[in-house]
């Protein structure tokens, strides 16, 4: 989808979009699959340029960052961008003097591709390291047993350093 900026020069615009997102395109290898994303919310004149924000809703599939299992997710953020034209874009040196952490989307056109600015605001609602449940036991990293089915016989290596602590001090 497009945003067209020139609908909300006179009145904001509701706006609403649902995008397909090709798991691959996101290169986050824990994620399984992404239903897809659902936007709305309203694009307002600002000055200088507009403001989009509303709420974005992601969920899908990642894998549990310990034992592997798939994990369903799902989240619902506030999310807003700033459009500003071009011709406004401070130089680097002003950009030192004026430091922010606000993202502005600089503009030449009042066309602006939208489908890329939402994948790129998916890195941060889609979970960094997903568990199947806090208390997950993890994978055995010597054998590669899932712990929360059931205990190996693999000792840890914490349990070697302790047992010669033990005969050390004894
Ligand atoms: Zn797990
Ligand atoms: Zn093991």
């Amino acid at each position: 989808m497009e945003l067209n900026l020139e609908e909300a020069l006179e009145a904001p615009v509701a706006l609403s979009h649902r995008l397909e997102v090709p798991v691959g395109r996101l290169e986050r290898p824990e994620l399984l699959s992404l239903e897809p994303v659902e936007f709305s919310g309203t694009l307002q004149k600002a000055e200088p340029g507009f403001v989009l924000s509303g709420e974005l809703a992601v969920s899908g599939q990642a894998v549990c960052s310990r034992c592997l299992a798939p994990v369903p997710f799902a989240s619902r953020g506030d999310v807003s961008w700033v459009f500003a034209p071009a011709h406004r874009r401070p130089t680097a040196e002003e950009t030192e003097l004026t430091a922010t952490d606000l993202e502005v989307v600089w503009y030449e056109d009042f066309i602006v591709p939208f489908d890329p600015l939402v994948e790129e605001m998916l890195q941060l609602e889609i979970p960094l390291k997903p568990l199947c449940r806090p208390e997950c036991k993890g994978l055995c990293p010597t054998c590669g047993a899932d712990r929360n089915v059931a205990p190996c016989d693999c000792r840890e290596e914490g349990d070697e350093r302790l047992a010669k602590l033990k005969s050390l001090l004894s």
